[in-house]
């Protein structure tokens, strides 16, 4: 199992309040180059302000393990303050399609 990534492989839900912690969270793991963050609605600092999210929409963010290459997405739903942590899309379409 990757060392980096290994505590990240598990899809969980989340609210507002978990959210937030996980920004941050995020936002030292790039910076401590376990991550890449690869694709964005918007930077994560921004996302930890909610003057900044859509009206009615969602927030995504990539990151990519720098060891083993995985894709990984935390989406955030503004509307409904829900989110979910999992594999990004694009890994999950090319495991099925391939
Ligand atoms: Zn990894």
């Amino acid at each position: 199992m990757c060392e980096k990534c290994g505590n990240f492989l598990e899809r969980f839900r989340f609210d507002e309040r978990e959210y937030f912690a996980l920004l941050g969270q995020l936002k030292r793991l790039v910076e401590n180059r376990t991550f890449d963050e690869v694709a964005d609605d918007m930077p994560l600092e921004f996302a930890s302000d909610r003057k900044n999210w859509p009206v009615e929409g969602h927030i995504h963010h990539v990151f990519v393990c720098r060891d083993c290459q995985r894709r990984l997405e935390l989406s955030f739903d503004t509307r409904r303050l829900a989110g979910m942590w999992d594999l990004a899309r694009a890994d999950a379409n090319e495991l099925s399609g391939r």
